[in-house]
């Protein structure tokens, strides 16, 4: 049976492109060279994204860094006056110059205002107000155990403090402030009038009050900014104090102030060499204490609620990175300061950067990429599907019979024994029906081979319409036609076969302008229901015998029996060649 294995196969193989049609594979496979791509691509981003993170942290960690080196010259020059203080006051120097300022205190502490200077060009003054002042302000007290050592000690300061006043740098206002109602400043008191104004002004310095042993139990270094009202308007201060303590007793505060033009210059220093992004200061209480931008050019303002982002990202972590909007902010706490450095990076700048221009040409090539790769996949598509349409249209001829469209002979007979074999399984009859034109080669030659075969498209179009869904009908011959219908009792058979024969007989075919023909057939039946047989081959044989016989006996009829006697037609035509209407 080599006819239905091949069947078989190209049925096979039609249910599985049906599954698996070619289209669909091409969409599946470029779909998935899309997503590959695109994840790749991601990923690629992702990395540089955390690269350009990592080098932002790098560069700001670096600025940071330097800057604490900048702020802890600050905190030791403090740490060193106070141990300096300290020596003095367990042993102080047994100078008769010291000696004689302690005699000098003495006489004037009662004046509302005093000086004592050692030597001008050595040390610095010692500014002081007098006994009622100390005595009426609650947080002073002259009642020191060491008070004359500690005017010493203040003194021996103020030599200290002269020294750090040559140095390059040390432009910081650096101060040591008594309790005691006196103060030495590197900075000297402009009018001596102003020594009690100017004390009241330092003891009621926000950074005074916070070095008592209450607001500072571990009488450490404290950094503060706050706002004072100056002669040029109102102007934030920074100050690093530090609590001068001896045997339990305050003594008074040692503090550096800076000017916010100080603060800048130390960011200065700390952010030299670095070209991209601004580089911010804050205290705290995110009050802006320098920026590293260039002198006149405005800093962009954080809202308060991206403050307020920042200062929660503050409280966790001692850096850190947070995306605002259209700039990207490093932030690192400094160490050596009570507030955080910020680096700030606007997006565009970072597109314009190294780890934009690689970004961009990343992007444009994912895109040439998924361009290219649509491009392929709409040809790729409309080639497929070509080819599927020509696939289909070559396996319809293979099948078909091009001029009455109904089954070919080889298909027929494949088809044909498949039915068969079904019915014979599940115990239905077979029924097959031979059909042969009567006359027609008197049609060729009357009427032309075009008529011929316009009759032939109009009898197989009556067998279509005649016909169940599951009935086999092809053209075996010439004109000649087998109808094949499966689960058909034998008597159906011969009915129908007499309704198609009634039909055919009946229907006027129109073959040229106003030429119509009727024509006749001659039908054998068969059926597996005569002897149990349900050989294809042998039923179309037994019909197409039966057809003979219809010939024999005058054409026009049907043939049900292999008796000729029984080949009948009710309402038969008598035979003769077709006759024009
Ligand atoms: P009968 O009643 O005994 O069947 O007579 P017939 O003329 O129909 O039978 P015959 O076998 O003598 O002639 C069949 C003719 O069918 C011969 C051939 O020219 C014609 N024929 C076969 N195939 C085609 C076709 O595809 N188109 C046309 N127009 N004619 C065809
Ligand atoms: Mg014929
Ligand atoms: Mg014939």
């Amino acid at each position: 049976m080599p006819h239905v294995s091949r069947m078989e196969h190209s049925r096979w193989l039609n249910r599985l492109s049906r599954h698996s049609s070619p289209g669909r594979v091409v969409n599946v496979c470029f779909l998935v060279v899309l997503l590959f791509s695109t994840l790749l691509t991601w990923r690629e981003v992702v990395v540089l994204q955390e690269a350009y993170i990592s080098s932002q942290r790098n560069t700001l960690e670096n600025v940071a860094h330097e800057l604490n080196n900048q702020l802890q010259i600050s905190i030791d020059r403090l740490l060193f006056y106070r141990n300096g203080m300290q020596a003095a006051l367990t042993t102080p120097l047994a100078f008769e110059v010291l000696h004689n300022a302690g005699e000098e205190f003495e006489r004037k502490r009662t004046q509302h205002r005093w000086s004592i200077m050692l030597d001008n060009r050595r040390t610095l003054p010692v500014n002081g107000v007098s006994d009622e002042f100390v005595d009426e302000t609650t947080s002073l007290s002259r009642d020191n155990p060491l008070l004359r050592n500690e005017l010493t000690a203040t003194l021996e300061v103020g030599y200290l403090l002269r020294l750090s006043t040559t140095l390059k740098r040390a432009t910081q206002q650096m101060l040591y402030v008594s309790r005691a109602g006196f103060f030495i400043s590197n900075t000297p008191v402009a009018n001596s009038n102003d020594i009690v104004e100017q004390y009241y002004a330092l003891v009621t310095s926000p950074w005074f009050a916070m070095q008592s042993q209450k607001q500072n139990p571990g009488r450490g270094v404290s950094w503060l900014s706050w706002m004072v009202d100056s002669p040029q308007g109102l102007a934030r201060r920074v100050a690093v104090t530090l609590p001068v303590d001896y045997q339990h007793y305050w003594y008074g505060v040692l503090a550096i102030e800076f000017s916010l033009a100080q603060m800048k210059q130390l960011l200065a220093t700390a952010t030299e060499g670095e070209k991209e992004g601004e580089y911010r200061l804050y205290d705290n209480r995110m009050n802006l204490i320098a920026t590293s931008l260039a002198p006149g050019m405005e800093p962009s303002s954080l809202s308060e609620k991206e403050k307020a982002q920042l200062a929660q990202a503050f409280e966790h972590d001692t850096r850190g990175g947070e995306r605002l909007e259209t700039r990207y902010i490093n932030w690192e706490k400094i160490r050596n300061y009570d507030g955080v450095l910020l680096r700030i990076h606007p997006l565009d700048e970072g597109i314009r950067g190294d780890f934009g221009s690689i970004s961009i040409a990343l992007g444009l090539l994912w895109a040439l990429f998924t361009s290219m790769l649509i491009l392929s996949w709409v040809v790729i598509r409309r080639m497929v599907r070509n080819m599927s349409t020509l696939q289909e249209s070559l396996q319809w001829q293979a099948w078909h019979d091009g001029l009455t469209r109904l089954y070919n002979r080889t298909t027929l007979f494949d088809l044909a024994s498949k039915a068969a074999r079904e019915c014979e399984h599940d115990g239905k009859p077979l029924a097959v029906i031979q059909l042969d034109l009567d006359f027609f080669k008197s049609i060729n030659d009357r009427f032309g081979h075009q008529a011929g075969d316009r009759v032939l498209s109009h009898v197989s179009g009556m067998i279509s319409a005649q016909i169940r869904e599951s009935d086999i009908a092809g053209r075996v011959g010439g004109e000649e036609f087998c109808i094949v219908l499966p689960g058909m009792t034998k008597a159906a058979a011969c009915e129908r076969a007499e309704q198609l024969r009634s039909r055919i007989n009946n229907r006027e075919i129109l073959i040229g302008k106003s030429e119509t023909l009727r024509i006749s057939a001659s039908l054998g039946v068969s059926s597996s229901e005569e002897k149990g047989l349900y050989q294809f081959e042998h039923l179309q044989s037994i019909a197409d015998n039966r057809l003979y016989m219809a010939k024999q006996n005058g054409r026009n009829q049907v043939c049900c029996q292999d008796d000729e006697s029984q080949c009948c037609t009710p309402s038969r035509q008598p035979s003769g060649p077709p006759a024009e209407v």
